[in-house]
């Protein structure tokens, strides 16, 4: 039996319509600029994101990289939230490659307002890290999926302006804060130096993402792609016409990965030894009440996986189930049943 993968919105498998756009993709050398599928995808993301001009990469991390290569040189620093991909799970890329550091504000839910930057910006002398970019998560990941607010958004680049540090928007679930919010993708990243979004999240391609900004940013940006080994051959043309696919076919959709994250926090919510956290788009976080938590109700992440249930584990007691594509509404609300039997 295939198992109920909540583990990441990455578990999706191209669908039949998707595997068919890819065969009949036209291809062509990405390297030398001339796959015209990956131009296309290239320019209809850098209009979506009210950015001049778009990249090709193989994958968000190394979109996260390559930004900050270009905005930074060695001995940087980058502000970021302390839960951000990019200071997190990046196996500390921007240290090994671009030789910055990062300063981590502290968050909830992966939101920081221009108080907490105020109290962590160094003024310029020669003692001190030069601050160059700030990055932002939308949606934020380990922040459970929160989305910034346009105004909390504009609040932060504006205060990055006038100290005059750049901005790098990591747009991994963009489409899903504008599906949740209402406000379209350019809204959000029109403000930023440099802003990607994700295809192998909830637009369910098989990888791929696109980096944006201006025609300046995209030039040195392809230098480092190549130069870390992301400048493709034809793959990037199939991958592009996945993406290109997943943008006609796979935006507005997301509204039911985010029905089906709250349906499956509201069914959680019927345990009074479980806490989710607030559902904004397609992440749930939740814990098991501390007094619940013995060794055994430690093992629900391998417990469940017995049962065809794959979650994610984020400390002892807590937890993250992804909706995505390739989980229904049934198949909710049976994870949610054997959640709630293994915690009963
Ligand atoms: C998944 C993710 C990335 C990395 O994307 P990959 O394509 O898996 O490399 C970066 N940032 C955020 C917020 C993500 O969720």
């Amino acid at each position: 039996m295939v198992p109920i993968d909540l583990r990441s919105d990455t578990a999706t498998r191209p669908t039949a319509a998707m595997r068919e756009a890819m065969a009949t993709a036209e291809v062509g050398d990405e390297q030398r600029g001339e796959d015209p599928s990956v131009n296309e995808l290239c320019e209809r993301v850098a209009t979506l994101l009210g950015q001049d001009s778009g990249l090709f990469l193989p994958t968000g991390i190394m979109s996260n990289l390559i930004a900050t290569c270009v905005h930074c040189e060695a001995g940087d620093e980058i502000i970021a939230a302390d839960n951000s991909h990019i200071y997190h799970v990046e196996a500390g890329g921007g240290a090994a490659i671009a030789g910055v550091t990062c300063k981590p504000v502290r968050t909830e839910r992966g939101i920081f307002s221009i108080d907490d930057l105020n109290q962590l910006r160094r003024m310029p002398n020669n003692r001190r890290p030069h601050q160059q970019l700030v990055a932002v998560e939308q949606t934020t990941n380990r922040g459970g999926g929160a989305v910034w607010p346009v105004k909390d958004l504009e609040m932060v680049c504006n205060w990055s302006r006038t100290n005059g540090l750049k901005l790098h928007l990591d747009g991994a679930r963009l489409f899903n804060a504008s599906i949740a919010s209402g406000h379209a993708p350019i809204e959000y990243a029109q403000h930023f130096d440099s802003a990607w979004i994700c295809l192998s999240k909830g637009l369910g391609c098989p990888g791929g993402a696109v980096l944006t900004g201006s025609e300046q940013f995209i030039a040195a940006a392809w230098r480092w792609k190549h130069r870390l080994g992301g400048a493709a051959r034809q793959v990037a043309g199939l991958q592009a016409a996945a993406g290109l696919y997943a943008l006609d076919c796979h935006i507005d959709r997301l509204a039911v990965d985010h029905a089906n994250a709250r349906l499956l926090g509201e069914l959680l919510s019927a345990s009074s030894d479980i806490d989710v956290m607030p559902i904004e788009t397609n992440i749930v976080l939740f814990k098991i009440a501390q007094r619940r938590a013995s060794s055994e109700k430690m093992q629900l992440e391998s417990k469940l996986r017995d049962r065809g249930v794959l979650i994610g584990q984020e400390s002892a007691n807590s937890y993250r189930a992804i909706t995505h594509l390739d989980v229904d509404e049934d198949q909710i609300r049976t994870a949610a049943k054997e959640i709630l039997q293994l915690t009963a």
